[in-house]
């Protein structure tokens, strides 16, 4: 098999991925959350400073280039289209804090972030796997988002 041949079918692969990814979501939920993330703001993100050079620099490196070679622009372009078929909705949010913010209580500290996958939150000792606590709070603010654009929405309305 040629390199082309061979780079064809890995292009094949991975839009094959993006499509059941997106359907597999896309045609189960009304709403999806996702933290407002350019591809070039997660790339550029781990690099950090001479004076403060950025912690865990190749993991993130290693996780970034795996999301760009899987497309997540292309991913979320396809969960917006098969969404909004059905009537639902992506709604990006702001990803400022989300993953130092407590989930629990709201307690922001980036002390409370022990490794890249284990949250100790240092104000109430709650603790949990740090990507379900972000997750809680890309929900909490999506749906607060949400709440105050219907509610604008409403008063207008009337
Ligand atoms: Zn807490």
């Amino acid at each position: 098999m040629g390199v082309a041949r061979a780079h064809e079918r890995v292009s094949d692969m991975r839009l094959d991925f993006l499509h059941k990814a997106s359907n597999s979501i896309g045609e189960t939920q009304a709403v999806v959350y996702v933290e407002d993330l350019t591809i070039r703001t997660m790339t550029g993100s781990a690099r950090g400073t001479a004076e403060n050079p950025g912690r865990n620099v190749r993991q993130k490196a290693g996780l970034n280039r795996s999301i760009l070679s899987r497309g997540w622009g292309l991913f979320l372009s396809l969960l917006e289209y098969k969404l909004s078929r059905r009537g639902g909705r992506l709604v990006r949010v702001d990803p400022r804090n989300t993953s130092r913010t407590c989930s629990a209580c709201g307690h922001v500290s980036p002390e409370n972030r022990k490794t890249q996958e284990a949250f100790v939150w240092v104000a109430c000792g709650h603790a949990e796997n740090a990507d379900a606590n972000a997750a809680k709070n890309i929900l909490g603010a999506g749906q607060a988002r949400s709440a105050c654009s219907e509610a604008k929405t409403s008063e207008s309305a009337a």
